[in-house]
């Protein structure tokens, strides 16, 4: 059987890590989580970066507080990590948290938001990571933004017009996301093999309970959002 050809690469800011993404994405496309974990998770990645005197690729969708999460979800069986599986760092936004996101150590990229082991069939990539494999052009799906009943207002209103804004997940999106991961024959590029050496990999298919990297409360507040419950209380 011939290669199949990728549509699609995600690659790290230095170019170590890359995923070859095939198809088109799932689902929304692309949506800006404007949730506070994931605009938390964005800055301490960012800062991190910074600390470390890095230059990498934002997950933000703007240059401002409480900007959401750019984010892109693939189905498992559209996606192939070619390189710097390794450079793969998980963390979470609590100590109990089952989701694992990570940003490559090379040079503190966000890369796969959700990716664990009991997780769903699909993993949510750093959009502005995501480029044409043909031309290299950037992945410009037409946007949908999410979560705005946890969103700062100043950010909420910074969404350019004509952009599609939901409270919350839409509803309509449910069946799809519901199904790929009950149903899944319905999805031919949902079904999963796991390879054996994929197995501990933050990202890909890691119990999320071994992600010893916890993201503290101080985080959310220089990020300029809401400390979780989960948060206050581990203080
Ligand atoms: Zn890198
Ligand atoms: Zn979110």
């Amino acid at each position: 059987m011939a290669a199949r050809e990728p549509s699609y690469l995600a690659k790290c800011a230095c170019g170590k890590f890359r995923a070859e993404l095939h198809g088109e994405p799932f689902a929304m496309g692309a949506a800006n989580c404007f949730c506070n974990d994931c605009c938390a998770a964005c800055y301490y990645c960012d800062e991190k970066a910074k600390k470390e005197g890095k230059k990498n690729i934002s997950m933000s969708c703007g240059d401002y507080p409480g900007a959401g999460a750019a984010i892109s979800c693939w189905l498992l069986g559209d996606m192939k990590v070619v390189s710097g599986k390794d450079q793969l760092r998980g963390f979470k936004m609590s100590q109990k948290s089952p989701l694992c996101r990570t940003y490559t150590a090379c040079c503190c990229t966000p890369m796969i938001y959700i990716g664990q082991k009991f997780g769903p069939r699909w993993r949510a990539f750093n959009l502005n990571c995501i480029t044409s494999a043909k031309d290299g052009s950037p992945l410009k799906p037409e946007m949908t933004n999410v979560m705005g009943k946890f969103a700062l207002k100043e950010a909420w209103d910074k969404i350019p017009a004509g952009e599609a804004k939901h409270d919350m997940i839409p509803w309509g999106l449910l069946p799809r996301v519901l199904g790929v991961i009950f149903i899944p024959w319905l999805f031919p590029g949902s079904q999963i093999t796991v390879d054996e050496e994929d197995k501990n990999i933050p990202g890909l298919f890691i119990d999320a309970a071994t992600v010893t990297e916890i993201v503290t409360a101080e985080t959310y507040v220089k990020a300029g959002v809401k400390v979780p419950k989960a948060l206050q209380e581990a203080k």
